[in-house]
């Protein structure tokens, strides 16, 4: 095939996703084609799921053994290939439940084992989301005591902090903590400095972990390249909203004496708790994802409730009650310096933390990979192309394993994106979030075209990578 003028790169490798059941969700009608195939008509060969101490693998832990046996036996059909984590969460939520209490002894004995059999089995790393429940009940000891199985694999820690806004120096205090005393390698996800107290922090955060690595600790990150994130709405809660598990909460919310607590709670702040909105305001909180509520999708909490004449926690506890709990969010909580300042750093990796649903989505899932190349590389020149190419794909190779990827070179897996550098741009917005990047020409996944002039073609030659 003629390449001539166009650029030819190892496929990319997207370092955060939470795209675990994407496929699935593709082939039973939840999700449409766009949904699921927004990473790989940027070039995304490899997915790494399991992220935020959720992950679907192993099924038998996460309740959905019947997805994760038809992941694994290709019975899917996946376009580019997946890589999980084993997730903190889910494992806690497997043997400890989900009530808020420290694990005894012998509970994290049990989750040990589970860790190592998930990481003999393939799994590349060990994650934690600390924000959220269950996974936020556990202390440092048991957290470390977890990642002490990941540094045996030679595998590293990969952790949504405890806290990325006011509180993120000493959550990554807490990070470096247990990747020292564990012996696993530090990997900081999707790191932000959040909130209106935070901006511009990522100087210290950064310089820290520039003088870890100088020193000789291996420590890496990731980033998304947008001043807003993503969750769920439940998420803004504080985590004894969420004591023993979604039906409790809703129980929770059905009570007017639980409101007034959670109003206050999210006032004056709970020690220990990131508290989204006290660091921001619910004018910074737009609903993204609510099924039943598609008139609500694009608007501000803030919007919503005052044109409804309720209070803003009132109308967020209807919603959640309408919705069975299931509502995403974007928050509007970064500030562009500190953005550009993780990006640059020469640890940091390109991650979408994409989370496919419907809706109106961040559009980081189908924007992140042609964001980085056009806008931030070609427009802005925070770095030259090389430099983003390898943030990528070489670098997330090496800190997830995969050997053969990430690289050009003979012998390698012919996981391949060609694209044009001087046109590749993102084009999905918060208005539209899928629209797919100009400028891919072909992506290639072992070996067959998947995606030709950003159609996907009949090929399903993705794997789950077992490392
Ligand atoms: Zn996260």
């Amino acid at each position: 095939m003629d390449v001539s003028g166009l650029v030819v790169a190892p496929g990319f490798i997207d370092a955060h996703t939470h795209s675990d059941t994407a496929a699935i969700d593709g082939a039973e009608g939840r999700l449409d084609t766009a949904q699921v195939s927004a990473s790989v008509v940027q070039g995304v060969t490899t997915e790494i799921a399991g992220n935020c101490g959720q992950s679907v693998f192993p099924g038998r832990y996460s309740g959905l053994a019947a997805l994760s046996r038809a992941h694994t036996t290709s019975a899917i059909g996946r376009v580019n290939h997946l890589a999980s984590l084993i997730g903190h969460g889910t494992v806690r939520a497997a043997v400890v439940g989900l009530s808020a209490r420290a694990a005894s002894a012998s509970e994290i004995t049990r989750m040990a084992a589970v860790v190592d059999e998930a990481l003999a089995g393939g799994a590349v790393g060990f994650s934690t989301g600390l924000i959220y429940t269950p996974g936020s009940y556990a202390d440092t000891a048991e957290v470390t005591a977890l990642a002490r199985v990941a540094a045996r694999h030679g595998k590293p820690y990969v952790t949504h902090l405890r806290n990325e806004m006011a509180g993120v120096e000493g959550a990554l205090e807490e990070a470096i903590a247990i990747a020292r005393n564990s012996g696993a390698a530090l990997h900081v996800s999707h790191h932000k400095t959040a909130g209106k107290f935070a901006w511009g922090r990522t100087e210290v955060t950064l310089a820290r972990l520039a003088g870890l690595r100088d020193a000789g600790m291996d420590v890496t990150c990731d980033v998304y390249p947008y001043t807003a994130g993503s969750t769920a709405l439940g998420a803004m809660l504080p985590p004894w909203a969420h004591d023993g598990g979604p039906a409790r909460l809703l129980e929770r919310l059905r009570d007017a004496g639980q409101r007034d607590l959670l109003r206050k709670a999210i006032a004056e702040g709970v020690p220990g708790w990131e508290n989204t909105v006290g660091n921001g305001g619910w004018d910074r909180i737009v609903v993204a994802g609510a099924p039943r509520h598609a008139g609500y999708q694009g608007r501000t909490i803030a919007d919503l409730a005052g044109s409804a004449g309720v209070d803003a926690l009132d109308l967020v506890a209807e919603l959640l009650l309408d919705e069975d709990g299931d509502v995403t969010i974007i928050s509007h909580s970064m500030r562009e310096d500190d953005v550009r300042r993780v990006l640059a750093a020469p640890f940091a990796m390109v991650g979408s933390d994409g989370v496919p649903k419907p809706g109106l989505p961040h559009p980081r899932w189908a924007g992140s990979f042609a964001r980085v190349l056009g806008h931030y590389a070609r427009e802005v020149g925070l770095f030259g192309l090389p430099e983003a190419v390898r943030k990528m794909t070489g670098a997330p190779a090496a800190r997830f394993g995969l050997p053969d990827r990430g690289v050009l070179r003979d012998g390698a897996h012919a996981d391949l994106v060609v694209f044009d550098a001087a046109r590749i741009s993102d084009r999905a917005t918060f208005a539209e979030p899928l629209l797919p990047p100009t400028g891919v020409r072909l992506v290639v996944v072992g070996g067959s075209v998947v995606v030709r002039d950003g159609v996907v073609t009949k090929a399903r030659p993705g794997r789950v990578l077992a490392c």
